[in-house]
């Protein structure tokens, strides 16, 4: 998504966490705790992954994607569609999405990404061709000079 910043990367974090389960540091019943919520999450507005659970391998990963921002209101920390996420981007100024890998058999869960999506940052993006409009535009009457910066600005 265009308006896509900010990405915080947990796959560490869920590697290691993997390697305590195999250790046998960490108990799978305490990393497969996925709440009646968000397997219903996942269920309803998961999106359906290639890769195998890493705990059970009995199921493929569902990505759950969580919203979170003032301009939400009361749907603030619900799981949203990755294909409704475009639709908020554009509509919103600024939001946090948190991304949740789900095992819908053995209820292993982790977080495995977050960012800012919203039309704050389309801001960098609208501002360079209403400058090159602009500079144009005020080059009608002396032609040589900015023809030539337009040129460079593209
Ligand atoms: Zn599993």
């Amino acid at each position: 998504m265009r308006t896509q910043r900010q990405i915080v990367d947990y796959s560490l974090q869920r590697r290691a966490v993997l390697r305590d389960v195999r250790n046998g540091r960490i108990g799978t019943l305490e990393v497969c705790d996925a709440s009646p919520y968000l397997r219903n999450a996942a269920t309803f507005h998961g999106e359906p992954t290639e890769e195998r659970c890493p705990i059970c391998r009995r199921e493929n990963l569902t990505l759950v994607h969580y919203v979170y921002g003032d301009e939400l209101k009361q749907s603030a920390g619900q799981a949203r569609k990755l294909a409704e996420l475009p639709d908020l981007a554009v509509t919103l100024r600024e939001f946090q999405v948190f991304v949740v890998e789900v095992c819908r058999s053995c209820s292993w869960n982790h977080l495995i990404e977050r960012f800012v999506l919203g039309r704050d940052g389309l801001v960098t993006d609208e501002t360079l061709p209403t400058e090159v409009m602009v500079s144009s535009g005020g080059g009608g009457s002396r032609r040589n000079g900015p023809s030539q910066s337009g040129e460079v600005r593209r």
